[in-house]
């Protein structure tokens, strides 16, 4: 009877606990299996320090410039979906760096400010850029520290930790696209279907694409040499194919990306500070920006990341089997947001096993900086050191991702 009763009594205790954990908010998550739907849930908000705020251990969420984290009570219900689906992703890809990977690194970061909303450019000297400067949209990046330098008015000192913002989302007419961002044909690309960017990639000069999609904007005439290198035959069938599909009915006509929204997108932003121990944040190449889709593919666990999200995204996914082979165009940094670098790496995991394949790629980075890293030359000899050093019979194993770069064009 006693024994019942304490029974009871720590059943009780320990749902408490449980109650206790955090509050509950709703996010978004994709289902399990193959495929990439997503439903929302209500899921507890881990480790929060305040009991009425995203105010947690690890990180603040907050809007736009501000300092105050986001209020529980936060009236706009869809920046409170915004703010509680980017603190629980969040929390979810610190889980997995610190707990599975075992990233020293990631244990030790300091609590990082998230913004939400901020459409500021980053501004190296002064954090954020003014108002008025081109106000950016549909993306997010990850920031390094820094502070202002001493000549700066007082008034207008700010020194910062690593942070991660998350732009607004806005709907862009497709065709205005090209001429908005710093990598403007690679991410109208994006807003198309997967086929006509690997056709055009593999077969041609970007220049010709420019030409083909965006004639007002690369207003250079075409030059002889793009002429030449392409050759006739390819050419005309170039534009056969291209203007069937630059069709305005083919084409989505607007592009939008709700990045706080796609669990993928934070999982990446993330990975990219963990692996800021060595790859720094300065700029978007191929290979930085591979190495932190591979992390973000995995805590996703779904062979097409990034996929679309009804009202949030109508981007097109990235494949993890994308069985491109390599061309010139992978070194360019305007292809840093194509899925061809993360192809590479999910190749050395289908080889080498996900444990093993795992190490070699986070051990990678050592040998890796983002100002020089090629994907054709840097990267993959940076694999094969990892190896060395990681795999369980290097020789063996170091002439099976011979014969699979071999294969993926290299
Ligand atoms: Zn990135």
């Amino acid at each position: 009877m006693k024994n019942k009763f304490i029974m009871a009594l720590a059943l009780l205790v320990s749902g408490t606990a449980l109650a206790e954990n955090g509050p509950q908010f709703t996010v978004l998550v994709r289902r399990d299996g193959r495929t990439t739907k997503p439903y929302y849930t209500k899921m507890e908000m881990p480790d929060l320090e305040s009991n009425n705020s995203f105010d947690g251990k690890y990180f603040k969420i907050v809007k736009g410039k501000g300092k105050e984290a986001v209020s529980f009570d936060e009236k706009d219900e869809k920046f409170l979906l915004k703010a509680a689906n980017v603190y629980y992703h969040l929390n979810k890809a610190r889980d997995y760096w610190v707990n599975k990977v075992k990233s020293e690194h990631a244990a030790a970061l300091p609590k990082i400010t998230i913004r939400l909303d901020i459409f500021n450019q980053f501004d190296e000297l002064g954090h954020f850029a003014n108002d008025n400067r081109a106000p950016q949209y549909n993306n997010a990046l990850s920031i390094p520290s820094g502070e202002t330098p001493a000549w700066v008015p007082a008034e207008k000192q700010d020194k910062w930790e690593k942070e991660i913002w998350f732009r607004p989302m806005k709907s862009i007419p497709a065709k205005e696209l090209a001429p908005s961002g710093p990598n403007p044909l690679t991410t109208s690309l994006l807003a198309m279907e997967r086929p006509l960017i690997n056709y055009t990639a593999n077969s041609f000069n970007q220049t010709l694409m420019e030409h083909m999609f965006y004639p007002t904007y690369a207003a250079r005439p075409l030059h002889e040499d793009v002429l030449r290198l392409v050759g006739t035959i390819a050419m005309t069938k170039a534009i056969i194919y291209a203007s069937r599909y630059s069709d305005p009915l083919f084409m989505d006509k607007y592009y939008y990306l709700e990045t706080a929204m796609i669990p993928e997108i934070v999982y990446h932003e993330y990975s990219h500070l963990v692996l800021s121990d060595h790859l720094q944040m300065s700029h978007s190449t191929p290979v930085n920006e591979g190495m932190a889709d591979y992390f973000a593919a995995i805590m996703s666990d779904k062979r097409k990341v990034y996929a679309k999200v009804k009202g949030y995204s109508n981007a097109a996914p990235k494949d993890t089997q994308n069985k491109r082979p390599y061309s010139h165009w992978d070194e360019s940094n305007r292809a840093a947001t194509a899925d061809f670098t993360l192809s590479v790496l999910w190749d050395v995991r289908e080889v080498l096993g996900e444990e093993i394949g795992d190490k070699v790629v986070y051990a990678a980075r050592t040998f890796l900086k983002t100002e020089t890293a090629t994907v054709s030359d840097s990267l993959l000899r940076s694999i094969l050191k990892a190896c060395d050093l990681q795999c369980e019979s290097p020789r063996k194993d170091k002439l099976k991702l011979y014969e699979t770069f071999a294969k993926k064009g290299f």
